[in-house]
Formats: C-alpha cells, sequence, structure tokens
C-alpha cells in the first residue's frame, strides 16, 4: 500500500452526526452513485459516515484508512465532480478514520485522524474537448424551406442559447439525406461562435456505442463517464444506433439525466420520430420528449433548386438552368443523393473533359437509377466486388475487422445499397447479420470517399460499370 504524509488532527469533530452533514454527503452520493457501477458504490460508499460540515469542509468517517486509500485511488474523479457540484469550489472534504469499535478488534489506529483533504476545485479531471465538428456545417450555408424551416428555427434558437431555451432536449429526424447531422453540427459550431470556452461533443451514437464498449475493455468505464458528464453540449448524432444496446443506452440515459440536470444542452437525432424507436428503454423516449421534437422534411423543388446552386457555387462552376432542373426534377427525396449526382457530373466531366451539359446530366442520372430496370443480385456484387480486391468471398462476408476486408466489406455495402432495392436491413443480413446502420455507416462513407477523393470516385465507377456488365 502506497504510503503517504498526511496530517493528524487532534479536534476530532464529535461522533454526533449533525444534520447538515448528512444532507450534503446524501447530496453526494447521489451524484457519485450516477459515476460507477451499483456494486462499487455499495462496497465503498456505503459504509461511510458523514461526521460534520461546517464552514465549507466536510468531514466523512471511512471504516479503514484501506477505504481512504483505495476511494482515493479509484474514484477521486467522481469525488471531484461530485464534490465540486455539491460544496462549489471552496469546498473541501476531509477523511476520519473510524475509531476502534467497543470490541476492540476493528481497526489499529488509536486515534480518528484527518486524511489529505480532498479540495474539490483542484479538478483531475481532464476536459478534453472533443470538437470533431466540420466547419463546413453552418447555419449560414443550409438552405431553408418548407420541409426544414422548424428544425432550422428550433436548431438556431438553441445554438445561440445553449441549455436556456425550452427545447432541451432538441431532437431532429427525418429520412436520410435530409439534414440532420448538417443541422446538429451547426447547432455545435453556433455554440462554439457565442463561447469559444464550451465543451461542445458531437458525437455520432456508433461512434459513442464504440468509445463506451472500448472504455469497458480497458476497465476504463468510469472515465468515460466522467468525460460524458463534463459536456457542456452534447450532439448525439443517429440514436436509432442504440436501439437494442441496452448496457450502451443505460450509460447514456445516466449521461442524460446528469446533463439536463444540470442545464446542459443535449440535441440528438433520429431517423424516426421518437414513437417508431422500438428496442430503445421507454424512460429514454420519454424523456426525449421532454424538450422539442421537430420533423424534417424532404425539400421542395425551389429548395432543390437552391441546393444545387449552392453546392455548384461551392465547387466554383456554374451550371445551366436546365442542368439544374434536371436534377431537380429527378432527385427529390435525399439532398444527399442530389450532392452524389453533381458530384459524379463533376467527376465525368472531369474525366472526359467534357462540359457539363443535359445530355453529361442525363447520362450521369441514368447510371444512378439504372438499378430499376436491371435488377442486380447482392451475390453478384459481393462475388465481382471479392474477385475485383482479389479477397476470398468468405472474408468479405465474415466478421473480421482487418483492414483491408472492413474496407472493401463497406465499400460492397455501401455499392449494395446503390445498385439494389434492398433495405439497409436486408443488406446487413446478407453480410453476416450486420446491423442496418452499420451498412447506413457503410454507404455514407462510400458517398464521401467518393466525394472526396477522384480516384476513388473512378475505381468506383469502374467497379459498377463491372457489375453491370456481368449482371446482364
Ligand atoms: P442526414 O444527417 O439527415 O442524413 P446530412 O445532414 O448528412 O443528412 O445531409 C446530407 C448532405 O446534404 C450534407 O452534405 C448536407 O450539408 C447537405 N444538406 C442537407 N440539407 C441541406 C440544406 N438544407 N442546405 C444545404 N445543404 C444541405
Ligand atoms: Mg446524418
Amino acid at each position: 500500500m502506497k504510503n503517504r504524509t498526511r496530517p493528524l488532527v487532534e479536534d476530532v469533530p464529535s461522533p454526533v452526526t449533525d444534520t447538515a452533514a448528512v444532507q450534503a454527503w446524501s447530496i453526494i452520493c447521489e451524484k457519485i452513485a450516477n459515476l460507477m457501477p451499483t456494486q462499487a458504490f455499495q462496497t465503498w460508499f456505503q459504509p461511510l459516515k458523514p461526521l460534520s460540515f461546517e464552514n465549507e469542509t466536510l468531514i466523512i468517517e471511512v471504516p479503514s484508512r484501506f477505504y481512504y486509500e483505495w476511494i482515493e485511488g479509484h474514484y477521486a474523479t467522481q469525488m471531484d465532480l461530485a464534490l465540486d457540484e455539491t460544496l462549489g469550489k471552496d469546498g473541501k472534504l476531509i477523511y476520519a478514520i473510524a475509531p476502534p469499535s467497543d470490541n476492540g478488534n476493528q481497526f489499529p489506529s488509536a486515534k480518528p485522524v484527518t486524511l489529505q483533504p480532498i479540495i474539490s476545485s483542484q479538478h483531475q479531471i481532464m476536459l478534453t474537448k472533443t470538437y470533431s465538428l466540420n466547419p463546413r456545417y453552418t447555419f449560414e450555408n443550409f438552405i431553408e424551406g418548407p420541409g426544414n424551416s422548424f428544425a432550422r428555427a428550433a436548431s438556431l434558437a438553441v445554438g445561440t442559447s445553449p441549455g436556456t431555451t425550452a427545447y432541451n432536449p432538441l431532437l431532429l429526424y427525418g429520412g436520410v439525406g435530409l439534414g440532420k447531422t448538417h443541422l446538429l453540427q451547426a447547432i455545435g459550431n453556433e455554440c462554439l461562435k457565442g463561447n469559444p470556452d464550451l465543451v461542445v461533443t458531437f458525437l455520432s451514437s456508433e461512434r459513442f456505442t464504440q468509445d463506451f464498449v472500448e472504455a469497458i475493455r480497458e476497465n476504463r468505464a468510469l472515465e468515460f463517464s466522467a468525460r460524458c458528464r463534463a459536456i457542456d453540449v452534447l450532439l448525439l448524432d443517429d440514436v436509432q444506433f442504440l436501439i437494442d444496446r441496452e448496457r450502451t443506452q443505460m450509460e447514456f440515459f445516466h449521461t442524460f439525466n446528469t446533463l439536463h440536470q444540470n442545464g446542459k444542452q443535449i440535441v440528438l437525432t433520429s431517423d424516426k420520430p421518437p414513437r417508431e424507436l422500438g428496442g430503445l428503454d421507454e424512460r429514454l423516449v420519454s424523456r426525449f420528449g421532454w424538450g422539442l421534437v421537430c420533423d424534417i422534411g424532404p425539400p421542395d423543388y425551389d429548395t432543390r433548386l437552391a441546393i444545387i446552386q449552392k453546392f455548384a457555387q461551392e465547387e466554383c462552376t456554374e451550371l445551366d438552368f436546365n442542368v439544374i432542373d434536371f436534377l431537380a426534377q429527378n432527385i427529390t427525396k435525399n439532398i444527399r443523393e442530389l450532392q452524389g449526382a453533381l458530384i459524379r457530373i463533376f467527376a465525368q466531366a472531369n474525366l472526359t473533359g467534357a462540359d457539363i451539359n443535359l445530355d453529361l446530366a442525363r447520362k450521369a442520372l441514368k447510371d444512378l437509377c439504372d438499378q430499376q430496370d436491371n435488377p442486380i443480385s447482392i451475390d453478384l456484387i459481393q462475388r465481382q466486388i471479392a474477385d475485383y480486391y482479389h479477397i476470398p468471398l468468405d472474408l468479405l462476408i465474415s466478421k473480421t475487422r482487418t483492414q483491408p476486408v472492413a474496407r472493401i466489406r463497406m465499400i460492397a455495402m455501401g455499392l449494395a445499397s446503390h445498385l439494389t432495392n434492398l433495405s439497409l436491413k436486408q443488406i446487413g443480413r446478407h453480410f453476416g447479420n450486420r446491423d442496418h446502420t452499420t451498412v447506413m455507416y457503410a454507404r455514407d462513407s462510400v458517398l464521401q470517399w467518393m466525394k472526396e477523393d477522384t480516384k476513388f470516385n473512378s475505381e468506383m465507377d469502374n467497379l459498377i460499370g463491372r457489375i453491370k456488365a456481368a449482371s446482364v
């Protein structure tokens, strides 16, 4: 056991417990209990007894020096958080070892001693500012239309005054590619514009789950909890990903409660309205309704025109109106697809050196829509991809996460979603029973890579060409 030097005090408080101490300690305990597994709390904290609370100093009795060292060695961060919240920055906590019991065989120390006080203002916790926000996602470049104006207004209000509006939590829901993530990140960027010191954390629910699972595996679950609870603005994307993940939901539930109680802002997105989030803890779903729930609908024709023009501007390209109109007429339900179509058009024009005109747009769009004419089986896609990348077919479908197999699998899932009419869930089943959100993630990543990397984009064109050729 580590040997620390600690001051001895003679004027030990009377063993009669005072009510102020009991009250303060019970609040602290409640907070600490939220930060650790029940078993740990019962073992280490329930045996402690509050003795006195005077001059912002709380004295608690520990059964032995071992308790003190264990608590300080393992739960200092949680204590720090709970004390700071309850006693304020100047509050102190002092431990006193319990006197020997009457039967005389309990603890070796003849006299109670105070141990090194914890001064709560000395935070040991590292508040990592997980910005990970994309500066491109702002309110300025979010085009408003009838389908999103309500969600946009609520988001702007939250971004301007996080934690102080009635919109807490704010839940944005809507179909894929309609701007949920864009708005969520715009809130984060706006919050930081107002106050760069805020701890703004943007996380996909998948990332939240991964981090949590990893923290458990590495015995860092408590640190994970403490970190989550130090956030000022939590932006959690795609909560539907938490469906059927009970432990992660539980962790999120506690995080939610702590943040909400402390007036911190929570914003969530989901691809479904709360009532359709079966598989999510009902207590969580009901909490989503405490603030404001907004849906984002598909863009109308005018909004689509404005969005296409904006995208073209960002690429420094001017488009003929008939090209813009053609796209706006044909891609109606998903802004990401609209973006994808434009990127394809730009890429084709770039690669072939051709001008962007209606013909080229038609050709690019025909590729996108071809799936309706020629049904392509997922089996064919998998075989073609395995063949193209020279990996065995069963490895493609296996659970292995090693690279490059995992990336090739993402490409296969992405293309399966692009080239077939199968639902994400059905595609997931064909890839070793993977979750539909994994497929969604793969699909979005592939689109993103295509957007960012022209080489990858032409590789995909090549692959799609092969798959289509093989399907006739
Ligand atoms: P979701 O999260 O709903 O699936 P995203 O927020 O990822 O959708 O949006 C897909 C793409 O479309 C992003 O690049 C986003 O910037 C863009 N986008 C969506 N809605 C708008 C809008 N109203 N104005 C401008 N761009 C938009
Ligand atoms: Mg999204």
